[in-house]
């Protein structure tokens, strides 16, 4: 196959070029490339920009929390994330049984989507405590291609600092990336009862009682305890707020912490908390931990990104259905499943809201994006960029096309997009993943079960 007469983006440069796939991996890009046999398909990328099919490393696929289960599967989800440009996922996995070793959710995860996820996805392991046992499994979880692992510093199965600190020095010795999830445990219990015990229910009450200082004291003390652990590097998922960014710019005032990685979200860069007072319980579609803030924290995570201390931008996509689900929080916000969808129109969005309206450049795009995800995470140069012997993972974007935004447009299994009404500038037409084209035009026309596990390797962090 070829495309041919499009603008071919990377994480350095847009300009014209053809790009020549064979066996699933591109073999050539450049100029006038011509059918070498007969029937070779052409395609006609006049108009278009050619791209890396993009790489969500922060995606929740049948998440089973408490007794809600994320209502995308890996087959409806990974269709979704196909339809919107997303080639790659790596999936954060759920706690599994209390005590259970880390081997256990791998197994468990490679029967969720073994065979059913439609492009290429991986997994995030996940710590929620720190003994000999899990340190020494630490090792041969990583040889099986899992090379970065969660652990969160809120809810119930959060890790205390001591085990944080053993933890980290142990990734350090390993190589393997350390993604966290930043929030103050105590203030946000505390207030979350306070709330519900003077009877602010609603959920306005779900952002304030989880206050923007509670990710940054998190994301100092996370930063505090991987210094010490030797500069172990540390990934901040979701970070969410101006004050989360002042956190890493205080730590040290002369040098910014190189080992400190951070991502987040088209819902923090485009979304704010005045979602929360819609009418009608509307505002319960946005509860999702950390909440989306304040319009001057949208702005300070639009300039982190331009300038860099904002690396990769993720989903979090977890969606819950609003009418059987997110209502259940109708009486009081604490009872409402946290998460929201979003795994489909990740490059729409930044390209609409990023490129378009704010000036970011296309190879920031297809750096935040993809590129740099898939060095973080370890697929790089497997994905996340085109070129000779890349896996011919490529999104054929159209940047003039308008669409308006409506859940009915969207291929996520659940019943509302937080993204309703918004009027986009750009949109994916083709998704061509290993050299299949797996949609067109909108449709998914690719085998169901056709991902492939990615055993990934450890992660780039320069
Ligand atoms: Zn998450």
């Amino acid at each position: 196959m070829i495309i041919v007469k499009g603008t071919v983006v990377t994480a350095e440069k847009a300009a014209l070029a053809d790009v020549r796939i064979e066996e699933g991996r591109v073999v050539e890009v450049g100029n006038g490339l011509a059918p070498r046999q007969a029937g070779e398909e052409v395609i006609d990328a006049a108009g278009l920009l050619v791209m890396p099919g993009a790489v969500d490393v922060h995606t929740h696929m049948d998440l089973l929390v408490g007794t809600a289960r994320a209502s995308d599967s890996f087959l409806t989800g990974t269709v979704a994330a196909a339809c919107g440009g997303t080639t790659s996922i790596i999936d954060h996995m759920a706690f599994g049984p209390a005590g259970c070793n880390l081997q256990h959710q791998v197994d468990a995860y490679h029967v969720l989507a073994d065979g059913k996820a439609v492009i290429d996805y991986g997994f995030h392991g996940v710590v929620d405590r720190v003994d000999e046992g899990i340190l020494d499994e630490m090792e041969h979880i990583a040889a099986e291609g899992i090379t970065s692992f969660k652990f969160y510093m809120t809810y119930d199965r959060r890790l205390d600092d001591e085990s944080i600190l053993r933890l980290l020095a142990r990734a350090r010795e390993l190589g393997v990336l350390l993604c966290v999830h930043c929030e103050n445990h105590a203030t946000l219990t505390w207030l979350r009862a306070l709330y519900v015990a003077q009877g602010r229910t609603d959920a306005r009450y779900h952002a304030k009682s989880r206050p923007a200082s509670c990710e940054a004291e998190a994301i100092f003390r996370v930063l505090t305890l991987a210094k010490a652990a030797g500069e172990a590097p540390v990934y901040v998922v979701h970070t969410s707020s101006a004050a989360g960014l002042a956190a890493v710019a205080a730590f040290d005032a002369n040098t910014p912490p190189a080992f400190a990685h951070l991502e987040t979200c088209p819902q923090y860069l485009l979304l704010d908390e005045s979602s929360y007072g819609l009418p009608d319980g509307e505002g319960l579609k946005f509860v999702m931990s950390p909440p989306v803030r304040r319009a001057e924290d949208r702005e300070a995570l639009w300039a982190a990104l331009a300038d860099g201390r904002v690396e990769v931008v993720g989903t979090d996509h977890c969606p819950f259905y609003f009418s059987e689900k997110k209502r259940l929080g109708e009486a009081d916000f604490t009872a409402c499943p946290n998460g929201a969808p979003g795994v489909e129109l990740r490059l729409a969005l930044m390209h609409s809201e990023g490129v378009v309206r704010r000036g970011m450049s296309l190879s920031r795009l297809v750096d935040v994006c993809a590129t740099t995800p898939a060095r973080r995470f370890g697929v790089y140069p497997q994905k996340g960029t085109i070129a000779p012997g890349s896996d011919a993972d490529i999104v054929l974007f159209d940047p003039a096309r308008r669409v308006r935004v409506t859940h009915g447009l969207l291929h996520e299994r659940v019943d509302y997009t937080p993204y309703e009404g918004m009027e986009l500038v750009g949109y994916p037409v083709m998704t061509i993943s290993r050299g299949d084209v797996i949609v067109r035009e909108g449709a998914f026309v690719g085998a169901d079960g056709r991902g492939r596990y990615l055993r990934r390797s450890l992660p780039d962090l320069r």
